[in-house]
């Protein structure tokens, strides 16, 4: 993705976010038994049609949070101590949590691959979550995702067909 396409994400998903608000509190309100299925099929589908190696936002734009798991496995891979790790990439955030000193992610290749895949933090094999169960739990984070991941825009416009009025 570039500047311009970044640009245009986040217009389009701020003309729309009032209406997803909108959609995510009729949602909570009726919580429909099929919504996790619905979400799931959606996502295989957005997914099915955009490339992630051509997009990359996530990985240039946010960075994942960093939990002990993580932060072991890596420094393990690079061979250095998880506190030579900590103080070489990471830092503490306003939620108390550890977060990429700077984006895009340091283990991001010039291909859009990650070179770090096979050690990646639990939030990036997550990210975006709408493949998760319980999506009427990642509501929020969903909203906030319209504005960096083309995939989960389209998502949440398609969820607009299926469920907003
Ligand atoms: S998850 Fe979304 S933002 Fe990240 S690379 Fe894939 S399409 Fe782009
Ligand atoms: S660790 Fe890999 S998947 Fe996670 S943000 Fe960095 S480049 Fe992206």
């Amino acid at each position: 993705m570039n500047e311009q396409e970044r640009q245009e994400l986040q217009k389009k998903a701020k003309d729309a976010e009032p209406a997803n608000k909108r959609l995510f509190k009729q949602l909570k309100q009726k919580s429909p038994k099929d919504l996790d299925q619905t979400v799931q099929q959606l996502h295989n589908q957005a997914f099915e049609q955009i490339d992630c190696t051509n997009c990359a936002n996530c990985c240039k734009t946010t960075s994942p949070r960093f939990i002990p798991k993580d932060i072991e496995r890596l420094s393990k891979h690079f061979r250095i101590s998880p506190g030579d790790f900590t103080r070489q990439y990471l830092k503490i955030d306003e939620d108390s949590d550890y977060v990429l000193q700077q984006t895009p992610c340091p283990f991001l290749g010039t291909d859009n691959l990650c070179l770090v895949y096979e050690h990646r933090p639990n939030a990036c094999r997550e990210y975006p979550h709408t493949n998760q169960r319980k999506f009427h739990r990642h509501f929020g984070i969903t909203l906030n995702n319209t504005f960096i991941c083309p995939a989960v825009y389209q998502i949440v416009a398609q969820l607009q067909q299926v469920y907003g009025k």
